[in-house]
């Protein structure tokens, strides 16, 4: 089959590799009908990871179900499934609490799976023709109507991007009413802007410096926060100080709330300097988060960081040792919440929601493209070239074309 294969730092190519087969009677192997390419590949496309060359990479998947090996149950050759990024057994300990992101036996190395990623054990991605997925019975989700629907892009994004974002949400504790500022207008944050609406927060502020990405939060009505004029927290504060509702509902005392309740990042480690933008700093937007968030608020942190980083600015960040402002975060006395999304524990909810016409995750795919393509793709996203917001790959077409 073909497969998008990590070469080196900056350079993935399309191979012919051998064909994924039902190794263990657990086993499916899915025909790939959409696979994402993710804001994660590129920590490893950036040769910020251990990926070993050779690798077929993509983390987002879903597709037709094409064999099945003799204990699978649940589901049938011709099924339409989607597969979170996880790789989970559904029996160990971790997994029987919830947290499909620490699989307690899928990877020798780590508790956590994935497919397509450097540490996440031995599996194959999706950026490819075919995909086997362990355990398949409690792996995959099915969904209804055939590939290319209207629905297949909203339903792509059930393999990580929604369930994340919604996961950060969780993790920050957004409820109806809540104010939050969500740091990055990637896929992610975008995508986190729409479960706050969901959930019936009030005021929803976005923070990024490009203008394609801070039009898509506008869009669905959140408030863009461009940090290019000025920092952030300040433009935020500033912006419920100047509101004379705000204002004028407020009782004596409640101007030491003058921030927001809740906060997440959808950055992480590659932060960039608020007035210097072509410099890293992995510590801008947790910092930031820290003087925006409210006393007694929360964080939730999906944005990654690692414990490895062969490109960090410095000697402790290549350790993922951070300067954070931990006594004023204490002081606030704010809680927080990080890791891996567990997208099981809300992939099939999420997927209600789409198919009730409740909620629509795919306004951020700017481009569908073939294989072929996804070299190229792979620059541009990583340039954050204009208008390359998210890429989704469809391995069955082979001409492609940008999204309209
Ligand atoms: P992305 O790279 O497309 O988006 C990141 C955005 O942050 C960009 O738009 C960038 O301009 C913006 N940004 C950079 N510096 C900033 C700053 N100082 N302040 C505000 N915005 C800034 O990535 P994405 O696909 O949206 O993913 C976001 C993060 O979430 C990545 O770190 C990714 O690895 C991570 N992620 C985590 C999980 C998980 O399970 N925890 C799952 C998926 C993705
Ligand atoms: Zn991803």
């Amino acid at each position: 089959m073909k497969a998008i294969v990590y070469k080196d730092a900056k350079k993935v190519e399309l191979n012919e590799v051998e064909d994924p087969r039902v190794e263990t009677e657990t086993d499916a192997v899915i025909r790939i009908s959409t696979a994402g390419i993710c804001g994660s590949d590129l920590h490893m496309y950036e040769g910020r990871t251990s990926v070993e060359p050779g690798t077929v990479l993509g983390h987002e998947n879903m597709g037709i179900i094409e064999k099945v090996g003799s204990a699978v149950k649940s589901i049938r050759v011709g099924d339409r499934v989607v597969i979170p990024f996880n790789v989970a057994c559904g029996f160990c300990l971790n997994c029987e609490r919830g947290f499909t992101s620490a699989c307690l036996t899928v990877n020798a190395e780590a508790p956590s799976g994935g497919y397509g990623y450097a540490g996440m054990g031995p599996y194959r991605g999706g950026q490819a023709e075919l995909l086997r997925v362990p355990f398949a019975d409690f792996n995959c989700l099915k969904l209804p109507g055939t590939p290319g629907d209207e629905l297949e892009d909203d339903f792509l994004l059930l393999s990580d991007v929604f369930p994340t974002a919604f996961h950060s949400t969780e993790l920050a504790q957004v409820k109806p009413g809540c104010t939050i500022a969500i740091f990055g207008a990637g896929p992610v944050g975008l995508n986190a802007a729409l479960c706050s609406m969901l959930k019936g927060a009030s005021e929803v502020y976005v923070v990024d410096n490009i203008p394609a990405r801070l039009d898509k939060a506008r869009e669905i009505g959140a408030i863009p926060i461009d940090f290019s004029k000025g920092d952030p927290a300040e433009q935020i504060i500033e912006r419920r100080k100047s509101n004379p509702l705000i204002r004028a509902s407020l009782r004596p005392g409640e101007e030491k709330m003058p921030g927001v309740m809740c906060g997440i990042d959808a950055v992480g480690y590659q932060a960039r300097e608020f007035s210097a933008p072509r410099k890293e700093s992995p510590v801008e937007v947790l910092s930031s988060l820290v003087k925006v968030i409210n006393p007694t608020g929360n964080l939730g942190i999906v944005g990654v960081y690692t414990a490895e980083d062969p490109h960090g600015v410095n000697n402790k960040a290549k350790e993922g040792v951070l300067e954070l402002p931990w006594g004023e975060l204490f002081e606030k006395g704010i809680a927080l919440g990080t890791g891996q999304c567990p997208v099981k524990r809300y992939n099939r909810f999420l997927r209600d929601l789409i198919i009730a016409g409740r909620a629509k995750p795919s306004f951020i795919v700017s481009h569908r493209l073939s294989l072929e393509e996804a070299p190229d793709a792979y620059s541009k996203f990583d340039e954050r070239a204009p208008g390359y917001t998210k890429i989704l790959l469809k391995p069955a077409s082979s001409t492609g074309k940008k999204a309209a």
